[in-house]
């Protein structure tokens, strides 16, 4: 089962990708993640791309595709694994498909509105990568900690303002285009985000499971 998430910051791939993630026992790899780990370990490669993300802006390709290439060869990721945040424009598809074939392709789809009153409020923890939102949806039990872990939560810088309203920019020009790409190569499935998290996060799980039971032929449109 090797899924890709797409949708705009902020329409919930990360969440929907922790939530799969614990009932498949499959990998959720956010290249986002990935990037933010360097940032944190103060490598070489971290000082390069922390003033490319916090301005909401995409690394250079090289960077990414490398540390995906090395992320999916794990051996956890032999049963599959659920792509978030990768690819982000039509040259990491085409890398992509050079390396693996993807089983599905979920777009979470939700409104700039709705999007930009979602990430003012994102919370994540810096230890397990666990969100949270502080007001909606999955709100920690105790304030400021993480309900898995115990550990710090933070606002990620790109979640301020101005950084929002570039990452939604770059959205539309270059990761956009990618929705009908996949749905010409017939692997594209809608999501839309209009309703409460439980209600989707219930509807995806048990569309997912009839499909790998083989009781669907594929996980079919939620809306
Ligand atoms: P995310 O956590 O997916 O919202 O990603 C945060 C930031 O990491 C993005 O705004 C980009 O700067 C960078 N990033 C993550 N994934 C990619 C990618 N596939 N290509 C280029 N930049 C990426």
């Amino acid at each position: 089962m090797r899924l890709l998430f797409l949708g705009s910051p902020g329409a919930g791939k990360g969440t929907y990708a922790q939530v799969l993630e614990k009932e498949l026992g499959i990998p959720h790899i956010s290249t986002g993640d990935l990037l933010r780990e360097e940032i944190k370990k103060g490598s070489e490669l971290g000082k390069r791309i922390e003033g490319i993300m916090q301005s909401g802006n995409l690394v250079p390709d090289e960077v990414i595709l490398e540390l995906t290439r090395q992320r999916i060869a794990r051996p956890d990721c032999v049963k599959g694994f659920i792509l978030d945040g990768f690819p982000r424009n039509l040259y990491q598809a085409a890398q992509l498909k050079e390396l693996v074939e993807i089983t599905h392709v979920l777009n979470f789809k939700a409104d700039d509105e709705v999007i930009v009153e979602r990430l003012s409020g994102r919370i994540t923890c810096g230890k397990c990568s666990k969100i949270y939102h502080k007001e909606f949806g999955y709100v920690p039990e105790k304030e400021g900690a993480c309900d898995v872990c115990g550990g710090a939560l933070f606002e990620r810088e790109d979640d301020k303002p101005a950084a929002v309203l570039q990452r939604l920019k770059t959205y539309h020009e270059k990761t956009r285009p990618l929705i009908d790409h996949y749905r010409e190569e017939g692997l594209l499935v809608e999501i839309l985000i209009n309703k409460p998290i439980s209600e989707i996060r219930e509807q995806l799980v048990g569309r997912v499971k009839e499909f790998l039971d083989g009781k669907r032929e594929t996980i079919g449109r939620i809306d």
